[in-house]
């Protein structure tokens, strides 16, 4: 009876990557054929059957679960049952920020140009969900009793780029008690020659103030109005001056509406904006200080006294996902598991949002398990190349497979060193 290969040699690895890369891009090269812009629902949830069918022949059930928003599509979640005890949990979406029309516009679709697959969601994620793919392969091939024992549990959101905080209760819900981590399969980062996890990410909320004053005509009884304009527009800069970069606290004043007509002072104005930081301490009192600006604003009327009046409203929050021991210690063994594999790693913070900051204080969480790539979230090209698409690199699928298994075998079996 022949054996499996030993994993402990990256090299066997990275031979059964290479032999598997064809099948993986042709994956990938169908996902990316299907739209799955988060408003587009049907096609979320024809990517989510795709994605099923595609983890079926790895002993994978799927599962569709309705979004809490109706304008959106399913998420899915796949399981494959263990023998033993231990599960791991394995999270990407389904979605993508890019409308039908605009792809068509752009003609941005399937394309590769040397060593780089451009195309919708190559990167953002669906080279993540390919990677997820060809790890369970290799563990299927390469580890069958670790493939065997461990529950896999497989969560893709099916509105990740739009807010969507019943997902995060949905893999808490779900997820083992024994799981011993969430692997989020958003692109890695990357530093000169240093492949970068993502071990925290800010928290973000987005914010409305409305100004309402009084409205009157701006000829014949100006002195009777309130411009909520003007107090918005003194509000403005004060917001803006909550941005504190020594704290890595942003806050950004993003759209300002107001007035309606020249000959009328405006009744009302209205700004909208988002904020985001990395510690609780940071997200919260900018909160804070942004809510206690509700109440009687500075400009009024000098014919009566009447007064502006302001209202701060949080329309949304993620709360952030700040350095924590079990999310380092998981960086540790990807560090230790890129050592091994000649795949220099580090570990970095990043400003934008995942899934991983809805489960990171529910189970261990490390995030950057995707493929490298870059311009994610870009569908234009220009003649000039200044501006690229979205494109994943098709070399660091090997590589980056190779690390992720290495290190989901020491995290599996606990142990130090597989050399
Ligand atoms: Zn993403």
């Amino acid at each position: 009876m022949s054996r499996a290969p030993s994993v402990s040699n990256p090299a066997h690895l990275k031979a059964f990557f290479e032999a598997q890369l064809p099948d993986a891009l042709d994956l990938l090269r169908q996902m990316v054929g299907i739209n799955s812009f988060t408003l587009n629902p049907e096609g979320v949830n024809r990517l989510a059957r795709f994605t099923a069918e595609s983890f079926a022949p790895l002993g994978f059930s799927a599962e569709m679960i309705p979004s809490a928003n109706p304008r959106f599509g399913q998420h899915l979640v796949l399981t494959r049952r263990g023998r033993g005890a231990k599960s791991i949990a394995l999270v990407s979406h389904l979605d993508t920020v890019f409308p039908p029309e605009e792809e068509a516009r752009n003609n941005f679709c399937w394309l590769i140009e040397g060593d780089l697959a451009f195309g919708p969601g190559t990167h953002d994620i669906k080279g993540g969900t390919v990677m997820m793919w060809l790890v369970l392969k290799a563990l299927q091939a390469h580890a069958p009793e670790v493939f065997e024992s461990i529950t896999w549990k497989l969560f893709l959101n099916s509105s990740e780029e739009m807010y969507s905080p019943d997902f995060g209760a949905l893999c808490r819900e779900r997820m083992d008690k024994n799981t011993l981590a969430a692997l989020v399969f958003e692109a890695e980062g990357r530093l000169g020659k240093e492949h970068l996890m993502v071990v925290a990410r800010k928290g973000r909320a987005t914010w409305r103030v409305t100004v309402s004053g009084r409205g009157t005509h701006a000829g014949g009884k100006h002195p009777h109005g309130a411009n909520a304009a003007v107090q918005l527009g003194l509000l403005l800069p004060r917001i803006a001056a909550l941005t504190d970069y020594s704290r890595d606290l942003t806050v950004n004043v993003a759209t300002v509406n107001s007035g309606t007509v020249l000959n009328r002072v405006p009744h009302e104005a209205v700004a909208e904006g988002e904020f985001r930081a990395f510690t609780s301490e940071a997200y919260n009192h900018c909160k804070q200080t942004l809510l206690a600006l509700t109440g009687p604003g500075d400009v009024f009327s000098p014919t009566d006294g009447f007064r502006c009046t302001v209202k701060v409203e949080i329309l949304t929050e993620s709360r952030p996902w700040p350095r924590n021991t079990d999310t380092d210690k998981l960086g540790e063994i990807w560090k230790q598991a890129g050592h091994e594999t000649g795949y220099p790693t580090n570990i970095q913070e990043r400003g934008g949002l995942s899934d991983g900051n809805m489960i990171w204080d529910a189970v261990p969480t490390l995030d950057g398990l995707g493929p490298w790539g870059d311009n994610d979230h870009c569908s234009e090209r220009s003649a000039d190349g200044s501006k690229l698409p979205e494109f994943v690199e098709i070399s660091n699928f090997v590589p980056k497979a190779t690390a992720n298994t290495i290190g989901i075998l020491k995290l599996a079996t606990d142990r130090v060193s597989l050399i």
